[in-house]
């Protein structure tokens, strides 16, 4: 977008975005900031987290970094007081943080489950519940969870990650009515695999990249930013009649 004017879609909104030290998160934070959000980069890799907030600060936006485990109650509750003391309020809060976990149900050690449930759904559960009363109390808010493809279709050797994102498509949609009367918006997001980090380790070569991009009917994989701007669309106001939405951006994956 450098050098070309653009309409600001978030201005003078104060938005949360947890895994922002990284692949979409990172892309969304930088994308919101640039539509005039004042951003807090929540992450439990600080390194990362700083430099997402110093790329933010380069370009003249306005950002924080604070260090949140989101499977940590106490993080998540910090990380909403840090917001509110900084900025004042908040309006915006888009729980992406999430791992990957690549095996079938009878070879997934106990722990790696609970890991995985732990961090993709308890931390949607613990930051919104974090989250909620500021916003109730701010008249509003939009929340948007991180899903996936396979929170809508099933898939195979990731059953811990199926779970995980299959349960965040409902509780999206259980929330979105519990909040409704306090005018808080809650929708998810379902990329289609994405050129992230989080991918990297099932695309090491170009036969792998194309055997993948071949499940979608566009025929590539995503890029972060073409997910960032869907989460622009729910986080700003032009959303305003929508939730309990579970938005596909998957190159036409689940489609078939
Ligand atoms: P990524 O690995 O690039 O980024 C994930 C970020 O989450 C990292 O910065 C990491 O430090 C952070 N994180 C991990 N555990 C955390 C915790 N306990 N507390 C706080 N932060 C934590 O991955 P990505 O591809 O950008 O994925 C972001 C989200 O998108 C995830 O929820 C993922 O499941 C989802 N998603 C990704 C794809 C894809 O193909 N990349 C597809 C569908 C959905």
């Amino acid at each position: 977008m450098e050098g070309k004017s653009i309409t600001v879609r978030l201005k003078d909104k104060v938005a949360i975005i947890t895994g922002a030290a990284s692949g979409i998160g990172k892309a969304t934070a930088k994308l919101f900031a640039e539509h005039g959000a004042k951003v807090v980069v929540a992450d439990i890799d600080k390194d990362g987290g700083n430099q997402t907030v110093a790329k933010i600060h380069n370009a003249g936006n306005e950002a924080i970094y604070v260090q949140t485990d989101v499977t940590i109650k106490a993080d998540t509750e910090q990380m909403v007081a840090q917001t509110v003391k900084t900025y004042g309020k908040l309006d915006i809060l888009f729980n992406n943080a999430g791992i990957a976990m690549r095996l079938p149900v009878a070879e997934l050690p106990e722990d790696d489950w609970h890991h995985c449930l732990n961090v993709n759904l308890t931390g949607v559960f613990l930051c919104a519940k974090a989250a909620i009363p500021a916003m109730q109390q701010n008249g509003g808010g939009s929340i948007i969870n991180m899903s996936s493809i396979f929170g809508i279709v099933g898939a195979d050797v990731r059953a811990a990650y199926v779970a995980s994102k299959g349960a965040v498509t409902n509780l999206t949609r259980g929330m979105a009515l519990d909040y409704a009367q306090d005018n808080i918006r809650v929708n998810c997001i379902c990329p289609g695999f994405v050129e992230t980090p989080l991918v990297a380790g099932v695309v090491r070569t170009p036969e792998e990249y194309q055997k993948l991009a071949d499940k979608h009917p566009l025929r590539r994989l995503g890029q972060p930013e073409e997910i960032a701007y869907g989460a622009l669309y729910l986080a700003s106001d032009e959303s305003a009649f929508v939730t309990g939405i579970a938005l596909p951006i998957d190159g036409g994956y689940t489609a078939g």
